[in-house]
């Protein structure tokens, strides 16, 4: 089900647990600003997800009240990642679902790196 984006951030969330090691998930990546994992149901070839160390449901959330240098890290975090995975040639999608609409289901801001395939039309 779709979150409602105007809730408080619920630290008890799957990504939240993930991200405090209380269930596993296959890493990618750590640093000081943020988490990569695989996507345990990938929607292509690569499909990682990256999402910011503090708590932040989703982009809107952490547009409006993340630190410069959380924003930063995070920003250059899933750029690395990218580029760890080979995915700058030919290229890839990032996707960060917002709320209902955005059709948004995990209450922590994510944003999901898809490639390794050509990845067809921006929305089905
Ligand atoms: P959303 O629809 O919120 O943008 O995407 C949530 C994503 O999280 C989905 O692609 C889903 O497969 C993934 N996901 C949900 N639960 C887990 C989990 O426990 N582990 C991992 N690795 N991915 C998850």
């Amino acid at each position: 089900m779709p979150i409602d984006p105007t809730l408080p951030y619920d630290a008890n969330n799957i990504f939240a647990k993930i991200l405090r090691g209380e269930i596993p998930s296959n890493k990618v990546y750590e640093d000081e600003w943020a988490y990569a994992f695989e996507d345990i149901n990938p929607q292509a070839e690569v499909h990682t997800l990256v999402i910011p160390k503090g708590e932040y449901v989703s982009w809107d959330d952490f547009s409006t009240k993340a630190s410069d240098a959380e924003i930063g890290g995070f920003v250059r975090a899933v750029g690395t990642v990218a580029r760890a995975k080979g995915l700058v040639e030919p290229g890839y999608r990032l996707l960060a679902n917002i709320g209902v609409h955005g059709g948004q289901e995990v209450p922590h801001l994510h944003v999901h790196i898809f490639g390794g395939q050509p990845l067809g039309r921006m929305i089905a």
